[in-house]
């Protein structure tokens, strides 16, 4: 039978980076919130972990200093390095020096924590119903189902969103998925700098390559649309390395993947929710370049969090706070894949123009033809125009415009 579990001014679905950042301005504010954890904390999480100076910036501020706990070693990382099929590589430290390299499974867990949210551990979201005057929220625990009553959800429930696909039943086919997966290899040598998160421009390698040190291990990390083989994939690159950087590992001990929502942020195409269901952080599609999605899903969580505030004090609708309230982050997102702003501004992190100009003029052109070549791996997403018409947008009205949003 089912049994209600509790009424809540505001239930939040995942208890990651976005969930807690969202649930710090609701608590903060004095609202009675929940949040729904599938995995029974502390749980792990597929990431890098490199976050962002801002995303730094934002958890020293919100919850203080990080503990030695949350994060691995190498502890920080001083930047990244892009490599191109030419063997140009090029270095480029952040912004503000190195940031943290986070341990996601305990990172998560002290900023939830921190949060003073009430969290609700091994307890899966299945679905809602809106009965004109609360939201009915069912979920499992174990082989129960139970249920909640709220006035509002918030999806910070990561890039499958169940919460999504409740309100949005054929979204997840609208869109392409791809495949991120890494291994984790013993070095027997790797001339790769450790300092830096490395990353390489080369369409046969896949579409998205990455190597960095964790724990006196090396990642392998490979990125390809959703049906291709990570071994395959993970081999390939694996060779590479070996042939032309020099870098030897034993055979990989461990590894892990999952599918990855990217694209909506390149095009302006996120998803905010209807109602009193709000969606935030990577379920609404916030992904920066280079994978990169904490800091996105810090700040996004906690605009979505103002939000609720905001339209409980202010008695207006919670959608339209904030859509009007997000349109900031959608800007930090979308002008990091923004081609105007990437050649007359600096929506990054790291200067890579700056760094380009350290090369020969012969060197900064095969890099910009290396680039070229790279990015038509994408060209059967028909992206390329989407984000030439969402820049000219931009420029024109000084933001994205919001009539692409879910
Ligand atoms: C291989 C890889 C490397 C990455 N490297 C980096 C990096 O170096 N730097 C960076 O900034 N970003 C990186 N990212 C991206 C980053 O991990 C995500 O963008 C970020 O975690 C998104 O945060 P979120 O809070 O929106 O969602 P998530 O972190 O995905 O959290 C969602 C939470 O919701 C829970 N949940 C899901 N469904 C339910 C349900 N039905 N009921 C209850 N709970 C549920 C999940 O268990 C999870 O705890 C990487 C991602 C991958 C896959």
């Amino acid at each position: 039978m089912n049994r209600v579990k509790g009424k809540y001014d505001v239930l939040i679905v995942g208890a990651s980076l976005a969930a807690s950042a969202c649930a710090k301005r609701m608590v903060d504010a004095g609202l009675d919130v929940v949040a729904l954890e599938r995995n029974i904390l502390p749980r792990h999480k597929v990431c890098s972990g490199i976050l962002s100076p801002r995303g730094h910036r934002f958890l020293i501020e919100n919850f203080g200093p990080l503990p030695r706990e949350v994060l691995h070693e190498p502890t920080s990382c001083r930047g990244v390095t892009f490599h191109f099929p030419s063997m140009i590589s090029i270095p480029m430290d952040f912004e503000g020096g190195p940031t943290p390299h986070l341990h996601r499974k305990f990172s998560d867990y002290w900023a939830i924590k921190s949060s003073g949210v009430e969290i609700h551990e091994g307890t899966s979201f299945t679905g809602l119903e809106d009965d004109g005057k609360m939201l009915n929220v069912t979920a499992k625990q174990g082989d129960k189902e139970v249920q909640y009553k709220t006035h509002f959800v918030i999806g910070a429930d990561g890039p499958r969103s169940r919460v999504r696909h409740s309100i949005y039943g054929d979204y997840n086919k609208s869109i392409p998925w791809f495949m991120v997966g890494q291994k984790f290899q013993r070095i027997i040598e790797c001339p790769l700098d450790d300092d830096y998160f490395h990353f390489w421009f080369h369409p046969e390698l896949g579409h998205y390559t990455w190597s960095h040190a964790r724990n006196r291990r090396q990642i392998l990390g490979v990125g390809f649309p959703v049906g291709g083989n990570l071994h395959t994939y993970h081999a390939r690159v694996e060779k590479y390395l070996r042939d032309k950087h020099g870098v030897k590992l034993e055979p990989a001990e461990e590894m892990e993947g999952c599918s990855h929502n990217f694209g909506p942020s390149l095009i302006n195409s996120y998803v905010f929710g209807k109602g009193n269901v709000l969606i935030t952080g990577q379920a609404a599609g916030f992904f920066n370049m280079l994978a990169e999605g904490m800091s996105c899903a810090l700040h996004s969580g906690a605009i979505a969090g103002e939000a609720v505030v905001e339209a409980i004090h202010s008695n207006r609708p919670v959608q339209e706070v904030y859509r009007r309230q997000i349109a900031s982050e959608v800007k930090r997102c979308t002008d990091q894949w923004n081609p105007f702003r990437i050649i007359f501004g600096n929506p990054h992190e790291a200067d890579f123009k700056a760094s380009l100009r350290k090369l020969s003029k012969k060197e900064q052109l095969i890099v910009i033809r290396d680039i070229v070549r790279f990015l038509k791996i994408y060209a059967p997403y028909k992206w390329g125009r989407q984000i030439l018409a969402q820049s000219f947008m931009r420029i024109i009205r000084g933001e994205y415009p919001s009539s692409r949003w879910l």
